[in-house]
């Protein structure tokens, strides 16, 4: 089997061949990197790749393995979203402001997959600081769509999505703040999942907004993202919002489970299908999922997400305001970039943010300090707080009638590169079905489920009650035991 080929197989595939000795780390490693420079032009998937560090560690799990006794993830290449802090490894969040920044320690994340024995090829493209729903928003250019480079891979995560869509690696991390890992596993035709608020560790991610942002993975079916969260759940005490319980093996649970799904009640929010921007093709692919689940004992029932069209609104008073926050450490003193010339301190912060961050990140830094400013908080922030809660009690009142809600993951499908980035609110509604599960913590994932007439690949959206990962990917699993639109490929 050659390395070229298994570069288009799943990470289970990967696994037992890495386990039956039929390939090593090393060769895998070498085409992972091969096949990422050679598609790096085209896709602009990755930030930064790291040939050294990655055979290094193939090396490594390839010793390792002859020693016997190595986790399923030994010898896995895969990929970060330049978020994550990675030791020694420049880290830029697609921003200037970071773009020389080598980060003294790796985030958990990075750390758990290194101690699986997995074996990072380098740091995915993005929204600078994860804010954006295309990947256009990066310092370093747009990420290109593998279906048709003419168009967005979808974001913040799009790099990671790409990269996994292509070929390049099996499995990549992301973050979702607002869908981030979702939204891109659906444009780029791969599945997504973000888990609960808490489960995996926020530390060594570079802050958004915390209290929305949490870690995934993206890979090629659910099957192998159970796999890959199950190696990055657990407690971290570097995290104060992370959960001290026990890892679930889901992984495990999958390959013990028999396909079926009887008795599942699968909830369709009425409002969601209701949204006027839903693409009619997209509409189709998600309502034919629906029928699919039912044919697999799935029992699909009604459910009312009555205030689903103030989660826009609300996000992006809260993610803006906690971004403003955040994001005020980047002065110029303490990390990365700083303005070259200046005359004194003020005018030294004013420069090095003014050159240091793009448009996107300067306006929600505006809006996030005006909702928190004296006089304007109790309207826009103590509001926007106040529907938060409601909208995590829609969802919770809708869990009272279902296990799931199924939904799009998106209205469309990849818009064509430039068609929404200068109107900043087109973009913003795009994210009408995934910041629910956010605002409220709770998990979700995006599987595909066809294509549309441009041959464009569309999402279908599970969204679970909180801590029901397993439930979700069961769901997943299932539906991709009966149907084949995660093995499709792009035509690259
Ligand atoms: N599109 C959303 C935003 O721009 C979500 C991004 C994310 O999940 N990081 O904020």
């Amino acid at each position: 089997m050659s390395a070229e080929r298994l570069l288009t197989s799943s990470l289970r595939e990967l696994a037992a061949a890495l386990a039956e000795g039929r390939i090593r780390a090393e060769a895998l490693a070498e085409a992972a990197l091969e096949r990422a420079q050679s598609l790096q032009e085209r896709l602009n998937a990755f930030i930064t790749l790291t040939p050294e560090s990655a055979l290094a560690a193939a090396r490594a799990a390839d010793e390792r393995r002859r020693a016997g006794n190595v986790s399923l993830l030994s010898g896995i290449p895969l990929a970060h979203k330049d978020l994550f802090c990675t030791r020694g490894v420049r880290t830029t969040a697609a921003s200037r402001m970071l773009a020389e920044f080598a980060p003294p320690y790796d985030a958990f994340v990075v750390e758990r997959l290194a101690e699986a024995g997995a074996v990072s090829i380098g740091k995915t493209n993005l929204d600078e600081f994860a804010m954006g729903s295309a990947n256009e928003h990066s310092h370093f250019g747009p990420c290109r769509n593998p279906w048709d480079t003419s168009r967005i891979a979808g974001g913040s995560s799009g790099g990671s999505a790409a990269a996994v869509a292509a070929g390049i690696v099996p499995v990549a991390t992301g973050t979702d703040t607002g869908g981030s890992v979702r939204q891109p596993a659906a444009m780029c035709g791969v599945t997504g999942i973000k888990p609960s608020y808490g489960r995996v560790s926020r530390y060594g991610i570079i802050a958004y907004a915390s209290s929305l942002d949490q870690a995934g993975v993206i890979a090629r079916s659910a099957e192998d993202c159970a796999l890959a969260l199950t190696a990055i759940e657990g407690f971290d005490p570097r995290d104060s919002t992370s959960l001290d319980r026990p890892s679930e093996d889901h992984a495990a649970a999958l390959a013990a489970a028999d396909g079926r799904l009887d008795g599942l009640r699968l909830g369709l929010p009425r409002e969601f299908f209701a949204v006027q921007g839903l693409d009619a093709d997209v509409r189709r692919a998600v309502e034919s999922a629906a029928r699919i689940y039912e044919s697999l004992g799935a029992r699909l029932v009604d459910v009312s997400l009555p205030r689903a069209e103030l989660a826009i609104p609300a996000y992006y008073v809260i993610a803006p305001a906690e971004a403003s926050s955040n994001l005020a450490r980047y002065d110029g003193v303490r990390y990365g970039y700083r303005a070259p010339d200046y005359v004194d301190l003020d005018d030294m912060y004013r420069k090095t943010r003014a050159q240091g961050f793009g448009d996107e990140v300067k306006r929600r830094i505006l809006v996030g300090t005006y909702v928190l400013s004296h006089g304007y908080y109790d309207a826009y922030y103590l509001q926007a707080q106040k529907l938060r809660r409601l909208i995590a009690e829609d969802y919770r009142q809708a869990f009272d009638s279902c296990d799931l809600i199924l939904a799009p993951t998106a209205p469309t499908t990849a818009w064509r590169l430039g068609e929404k980035d200068q109107d900043p609110v087109q973009e913003y509604l795009q994210d009408i079905y995934t910041i629910g599960a956010n605002l409220a913590g709770l998990p979700a994932l995006s599987h595909p489920c066809g294509f549309d007439s441009a041959g464009l690949p569309i999402g279908c959206q599970l969204i679970g009650p909180y801590l029901a990962e397993t439930r979700l990917l069961l769901a997943a699993h299932a539906f991709q035991g009966k149907t084949d639109w995660h093995r499709r490929l792009p035509p690259l």
